[in-house]
Formats: structure tokens, sequence, C-alpha cells
């Protein structure tokens, strides 16, 4: 029997990422309260959020001081736009600490309500950029299979996902894909490096087939997170970056995940070396507790948009919102003054990862992966062919069920399953999730006779 709210809610809710179909047969799940990794339901159950709302809550909740100053800005000015020559207090204060955040060659930041938003921001700002150059033929962008940049028209689009590009005739013309390096799925017949660098090399294909003249920008998460934590081998980032020193395109990195501390660096670029002319950030930026997100500007970029641009015509109501630059101003605080950061390089992902590999040794684990505080286990039937559990990827989703049933929820992508917890995470709070997915895997295994 389903609650009057689960009622109300199939009639009315329309929930997005979900079959509303076979959502109103089970009713949704009520979420009503949270502390620090913890949440709970309207039936009391206690989860242990392996996935940090959705890789967003680094701080874990309930912080009160960011209840606190979203209350404060509100009374005090709980909104205003930055259309009209304007801006306010926290907006400014907010570019002005992630810049001084952000590696030396990026000084500007342009905001938004969500990462998709600024994926969509990034599209409009590299053509007008390549317009401004005189270059307006410059407007394709390479994007890579399995990425994910959000859910609107180009953010879907940037998006290397087929199942996302069915609804909607996506990709929108002047956006194609290119490999993604993801070892474990594909790339097996030879050694990671080598496959690294083959996948590197389909960037350099697809430029030289368009033409360089014609290519605007290549854009990529540093490690692919929905597409299932695919952690890209050694060589791979190497051989990018000798590829786009060579040709004159412009590179976004989109960080919606990986920014603000969850790699054990500010941005994830510092992690691996490299230098984008822009950033997409979200997510992390407030700890999700307000929706913002922004493009993180080069000075190469800004510099031609403001000196030689005028208008850009370009921007949201709720750019640079006030209460939620506050709230991720103060959040960004916190990470400092409690050396979040630092903590999750030195201490709390080391001993992250090493419990995680304990799962290899798991008769269903194909592979155990991860960086900082992010980390994945491929499922398999059977370790010496790594053959999947079902031929559709069916076994994520049971997985799945027996992890929330278990008090743990991890994420699958298919047949890979994911966890990004919150960056305040302790040591025994990791052990329980690890004994959770533990035997989570052995429910698992059990159900498939394994
Ligand atoms: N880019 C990446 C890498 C993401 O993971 C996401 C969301 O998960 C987005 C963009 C889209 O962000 P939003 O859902 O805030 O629009």
């Amino acid at each position: 029997m389903q609650s009057e709210l689960q009622q109300l809610n199939n009639a009315h809710h329309l929930q997005p990422f979900s079959d509303n179909k076979a959502l109103a047969k089970s009713g949704p799940r009520i979420i009503e309260r949270a502390q620090g990794v913890y949440f709970y339901d309207s039936n009391g159950n206690k989860f242990l959020d392996g996935m940090a709302g959705l890789w967003c809550v680094n701080l874990g909740y309930g912080r009160k001081e960011l209840a606190d100053v979203a209350h404060q800005q509100m009374n005090q000015l709980p909104y205003y736009n930055l259309f009209f020559q304007t801006t306010t207090t926290p907006t400014t204060k907010l570019a002005s600490k992630i810049a001084e955040l952000a590696p030396a060659h990026m000084n500007r930041v342009f905001f938004t309500g969500s990462g998709s938003e600024a994926n969509d921001t990034n599209f409009r700002m590299v053509r007008r950029y390549w317009d401004l150059k005189g270059q307006p033929n410059k407007k394709t962008f390479i994007s890579r299979a399995n990425a994910y940049h959000g859910s609107t028209v180009a953010g879907a689009s940037l998006g290397g996902m087929d199942y996302m590009h069915k609804q909607g005739d996506l990709p929108i013309p002047g956006i194609v894909h290119v490999d993604q390096p993801y070892w474990f799925g594909e790339g097996q017949d030879m050694s990671e490096d080598d496959f690294g660098i083959k996948a590197a090399q389909s960037l350099e294909q697809k430029i030289l087939e368009i033409g360089e003249e014609n290519v605007a920008a290549f854009i990529a998460e540093p490690f692919q997170g929905a597409g299932g934590v695919i952690i890209p081998p050694k060589t791979y980032w190497t051989e990018i970056k000798r590829i786009l020193a060579k040709y004159d395109i412009l590179f976004i990195l989109d960080e919606v995940i990986a920014g603000f501390g969850r790699t054990g660096e500010w941005f994830a670029c510092q992690y691996f070396d490299l230098k984008p002319d822009l950033i997409t950030i979200a997510k992390g930026m407030s700890s999700g507790y307000q929706p913002i997100g922004g493009v993180i500007v080069s000075d190469k970029v800004a510099d031609v948009l403001i000196e030689e641009g005028g208008d850009f015509n370009h921007g949201f109501t709720y750019s640079g919102h006030p209460v939620a630059a506050a709230v991720a101003l103060k959040n960004i605080e916190i990470l400092e003054q409690e050396r979040i950061v630092e903590r999750v390089k030195n201490e709390i992902s080391p001993y992250l990862q090493k419990r995680w590999q304990e799962l290899a040794d798991h008769p269903l684990v194909g592979e155990a992966r991860g960086l900082g505080m992010v980390a994945a286990i491929e499922l398999v039937k059977d370790k010496s062919t790594n053959e999947r559990l079902e031929a559709d990827c069916k076994g994520g989703g049971i997985c799945r069920d027996f992890a929330v049933a278990n008090g743990l929820v991890m994420r699958p992508c298919g047949d890979t399953m994911i966890i990004s917890p919150p960056l305040v995470i302790t040591k025994d709070e990791i052990d329980e999730l690890i004994s959770k997915a533990k035997k989570t895997l052995d429910d698992t295994a059990n159900f498939y006779g394994i």
C-alpha cells in the first residue's frame, strides 16, 4: 500500500531520468532528512550515501553554517540579476575566490544555475570567441563516446550517451564524438598504455578528418563520471596534451564532478597537469546546498571576449544568484578552514582506495579502480573472461537493489558500480561502506548462483 505522498507523486510528478511507469508501481522512496554521510527515508531506514547525493554533497549533510548563511543572505538580498550593469557582493566575492583557487592563467568566472547550463555557455562562448578572432568556420566541437556533459540540448549533444541521443534526435549539428579511454570495457586486447595512446589518437584523426580550421574545441571530463568512473590510462592525457599543443583548438575540461576537491586537488587539471582554456564547474562548488554552476574562463578567452567582444548576449535569470553564491562562498571557506582538500589527498583517499581494492578479490569483480574520492567495480560472471552477468547489463540494477537493502547507495552504470562519497567521510564510515559493499556483492553472487 503506497502512502498518500507516493500516490500524489505518481499522479503529478514527472521525475527526471526515471521510468515513471515503473516508479509508480514501486512508489518513490521519500527522503526525509540527512546528517553527515547518512540520510533517512520516511520509513525510518538509514542509508550510507556512497554517492554524496549526485556527486555533490562534498561537505556532507547538516552543515548549519551553510543554512545560516543562506538564511542571512535571503533576509538581506534574496535575489538580484546581473543583467542591469549590476552585481551582488557574494557573487563578486565568489568569482574572485574561484579565480584565486584556479590555475594562474584563469581569472574570470561566468555563473550559471547548473552544470548543463555551464556547458551550453561553453558552446556559445567558444563560437563567439572564434567569430571574434575572425575564424567563424571553427564551429565543430569534438567530445567523446559515453561522456556526460548535462541534459540540455547542447549538454546532451556534447555528451556521448547513445541512450540520451536517441531521445530528441541528438546530437545537434556541429558536435562529433571520438573514442573514450575505457580500457576495461573496450581495450583489453592490448596493454593499458597502448590503449591510452590509441584512444587519444582518435582525437587527432578526427581533427585531421574535419580540418583544424573547422574545429572549435575538444571537451572532456578528467575522468568520466556518469560513464562509469572511467579513469584514463596514464598515457592518455600525455598524448592528448601533445595533440592539443599541435592544433589551434580550445580545450574545455568538464570538472562538474571533479572540481572542488574530489581528486585531492582543488581542480582535476592540477591533478592531471592539464591546461584547459575553460573549466565547467557546479556540484561541489556549493556541496549541492544550492543550485549553482559556472565556467572558469582563461585569460586567453576572456581577453578576446572583453576587448574585442562588447556584448556577450547570454546569461540566466539565476546567474550568480546571491543566495547560491553566498552558500558556495561559505562552502569553500569551510573546505579551506578544515583543510578538507589536503585531507582527501593525504589521508582519506589513500585509505578509501586501499580498502576499495579488497573488492577486487570478490568472484564477481573484474576490476576495482579509483582515484581521489571516486571508485568503481566492474561486475562480471567470470573473472577469467570478464563476461558480463547478463547480456544487457541488468546486473548493475540487481546489485544496486541489494546495496539499498543493505543500507548503502552505490550507483550502477550498466554493469559498473560506482561510488563518490562525501569528502568528509571518516575511516570508520569507509569501513562500513566496504563491508556493506562486500555483503552486497555476496548477495548479488547468490542471486546469480555464483
Ligand atoms: N557535466 C558533468 C561531468 C556532470 O557529471 C554533470 C552532472 O552530473 C553535468 C555536467 C550536468 O550538471 P547538472 O546536472 O548540474 O546540469
